[in-house]
Order: structure tokens, then sequence, then C-alpha cells
């Protein structure tokens, strides 16, 4: 055997461990993916090794919200059609696709980039809580949306950012906290149902 050979199942089994360590991937389908990828063209999994280096070597942060860009500041920090007086304070990047999507909101957005969580050890200078407060010293911004998840976490985190932010006259807001589209009262928790009740509003 030369030296240096790597047999075929090494590359097969290091691939698959790979793939194992996605979210929401499982040895089992990690596996398939991989011998799918064998069977499928090279050209296919050229593509994807490029798509992947890509993601690190093009992605990087905007300066001014920290959502994932290839340009600095992001195309919705750019753009001429966003109202500037608002910003929705988000956990992660992927929050604001969630959010785009429902077309519902034209204004800026703020990743903080996680949430306060003192069991784990996450505090106030481990998100983009400082940078947040330096967008908000011009005076432009009047109302702040606190959009953290509807979790332990997401509420200190909206609490604590209502505390330092009301006393700056701007508008402090927090997503309703209600039922999730299509879930039956049944089924809802009690933390959920309390918020849905607590926050109904006028029909
Ligand atoms: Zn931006």
């Amino acid at each position: 055997m030369n030296e240096g050979f790597t047999p075929t199942v090494d590359a097969v089994s290091k691939l698959i461990q790979e793939f194992n360590k996605l979210p929401g991937i499982g040895p089992k389908s990690a596996q398939r993916l991989v011998y799918y990828l064998l069977r499928a063209p090279e050209e296919q999994a050229r593509l994807l090794a490029e798509a992947l280096l890509s993601l690190k070597q093009e992605i990087s942060l905007c300066s001014v919200c920290f959502n994932v860009t290839d340009s600095d500041p992001c195309l919705i920090c750019r753009s001429n059609h966003r109202e500037r007086s608002k910003i929705c304070i988000v956990e992660q990047p992927q929050d604001i696709l969630s959010l785009e999507h429902t077309r519902t909101y034209n204004g800026l957005y703020h990743v903080l980039h996680g949430a306060i969580s003192p069991t784990e050890g996450v505090g106030a200078g481990d998100v983009r809580i400082k940078e947040l407060l330096q967008r908000l010293q011009d005076g432009t911004v009047d109302e702040v949306i606190l959009a953290t998840n509807p979790n332990l976490e997401g509420e200190q985190t909206a609490m604590y950012l209502n505390r330092l932010i009301s006393p700056l006259g701007i508008k402090v807001t927090r997503l309703a906290r209600g039922l999730p589209f299509g879930t039956e009262l049944e089924y809802a928790d009690d933390v959920t149902l309390t918020r849905a009740f607590e926050g109904r509003q006028e029909f």
C-alpha cells in the first residue's frame, strides 16, 4: 500500500461525521447524504464544496446591524426604502428572514447574536447591546421593537433592553405574545395561553 493512501471508507466516514455535526442531522441522515453524494455527478459535489467555502469566505456581519451580509453595510441598512426611525431587535440573523417573509415590517433591524442567560453565563456584554445603544444615540430612532424569542432568555433580554431604552425617550414595543397560528387551545401550554389572554386586542 502506498504511503499516504486513504481508503475510500475513511473519506466516507469523515464526511458522515461532518454532516452529523450539523443541527437536525442524525447519523442515519448523515449516512444517506454521503451515499447520495457518492452516486451524484462530480459537478454536484464540487458545487456544494464551493458553496460551503464561499459561505465562510464571502459572508460577514454587517457593521451596523450585525446581520449576515456579503456587502457592508447590508442591503437593509443601505436601503432608501426602509423606515430609519424603527429598529427591530432579534436574537439571530435567521429571525430577520422569518420577519421579512411576513412583509409586515419596513424598518431596520439589530441582531444581538444571542440572549441574556444568567444560568448559561451569557451576560449583557456577550451580546450586541452596546452597539445597539450606540445606534440609538443620534436621535433618528423613535421606536424599538423587541422581537426576542418568547422564552425565558428572550423575556429576560427584552426586560433588560426595555429598562435601558425607555429612559432615552424612545418608544419600546414587544411583539404580541399569542398562540401560534393553527394551534388548538387544548394543546397550548399555560404560559402561552396566559400571555395570549393578557395580550388580547380589540377585535
Ligand atoms: Zn445591516
